[in-house]
């Protein structure tokens, strides 16, 4: 049976060590680092993460600064907002929360961030950098699973890694993230051809599909270790009527047999997702200060 990769405790961890810096920031410069989150519109399930972006931010010692628009606003107005987002010296980084509404061009709006403020790795100038392997603001999912990599399997030189799904947000730079820690990387997508083949030779499996429980047990080396980033959201009639569960893209009964580790859906992946975020403020921090961020929480 494999080993279960802890998400919630090891996200703990990350939070700790980003409070600790926190306040070791705030003694010896007098200065409090922030965090401003931008939402448009009123989505649910957007704002129930800028929430608790927000309780997060605050309990590790940061300033949270929220600014909510009308999802009526024009691109122009949000753009306004950002542009005095990134001339405010008590913010250190910015987010924007995705989905825009359709009238805002996306790409525009993340790549008038700052980059040296783009805690989510989204910009351009950011996505150029990592993936010619060179210092830059890593976007928080990939940077969490690596960390729960490290942390699990230490030096991850040589390995064979496959990562399903290619998006900017996860599958790409996730890659470029365990291409730089010197796996042997292969990405796998919708028009990938004998993808069990593919899947079955990797020791690190990073699943980014979006498709509930696809990766099966007979996909998995032995011994491999699996990481699910996928959150699917799936009928639960066992529960009662009209009820719901959180599942990943992996089939965790039949790969937990197979694997050496595993990460489960909830609990894995998806903590790390903010504490990544937070430990990138503080990347972001340094930065701007000339010094050296703490390299146990950044890459
Ligand atoms: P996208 O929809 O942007 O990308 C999905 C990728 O999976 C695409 O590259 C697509 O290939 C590939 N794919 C789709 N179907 C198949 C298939 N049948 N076989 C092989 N590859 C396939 O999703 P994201 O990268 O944004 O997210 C992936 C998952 O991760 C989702 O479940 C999402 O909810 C979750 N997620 C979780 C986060 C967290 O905090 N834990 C954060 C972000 C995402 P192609 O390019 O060819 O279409």
């Amino acid at each position: 049976m494999a080993q279960i990769i802890d998400g919630k405790a090891f996200a703990a961890d990350v939070r700790q060590k980003v409070k600790k810096y926190v306040n070791r920031i705030k003694e010896t410069h007098g200065i409090t680092p922030g965090l401003a989150v931008v939402l448009v519109g009123e989505d649910p399930a957007s704002q129930v993460y800028v929430r608790n972006k927000g309780k997060q931010t605050l309990e590790v010692g940061m300033n949270s600064f929220e600014h909510k628009l009308d999802k009526t606003c024009s691109e122009e107005v949000l753009l306004s907002l950002i542009n005095d987002l990134n001339l405010d010296p008590n913010v250190h980084g910015i987010l924007c929360q995705l989905p825009l509404p359709d009238h805002m061009n996306e790409n525009l709006v993340i790549n008038s961030i700052s980059p040296e403020k783009d805690v989510e790795g989204f910009h351009i100038s950011n996505g150029g950098l990592l993936s010619t392997g060179q210092s830059s603001m890593v976007p928080c999912t990939p940077l969490g699973c690596l960390l729960l990599l490290r942390n699990h399997l230490g030096d991850l030189t040589g390995k064979s890694a496959v990562v399903v799904g290619r998006s900017n947000i996860v599958g790409k730079p996730m890659a470029s993230l365990l291409l730089k820690d010197s796996c042997t990387v292969t990405i796998a997508h919708s028009r990938t051809m004998n993808i069990t083949e593919v899947c079955s030779k990797a020791d690190i499996l990073v699943a980014a599909v979006g498709r509930p429980e696809m990766i099966k047990g007979d996909w998995i080396k032995p011994g491999a270790t699996v990481i699910d980033v996928g959150i699917n959201r799936i009928p639960a009639p066992e529960k009662e009527e009209n009820k719901t569960r959180i599942v990943g893209d992996v089939h965790f009964e039949s790969c937990e047999r197979v694997a050496g580790g595993i990460t489960p859906v909830p609990g894995g992946v998806g903590p790390m997702t903010i504490a990544c975020l937070l430990a990138n403020t503080v990347t972001a921090f340094c930065r701007e200060k000339g010094l050296e961020p703490p390299s146990e929480i950044t890459v």
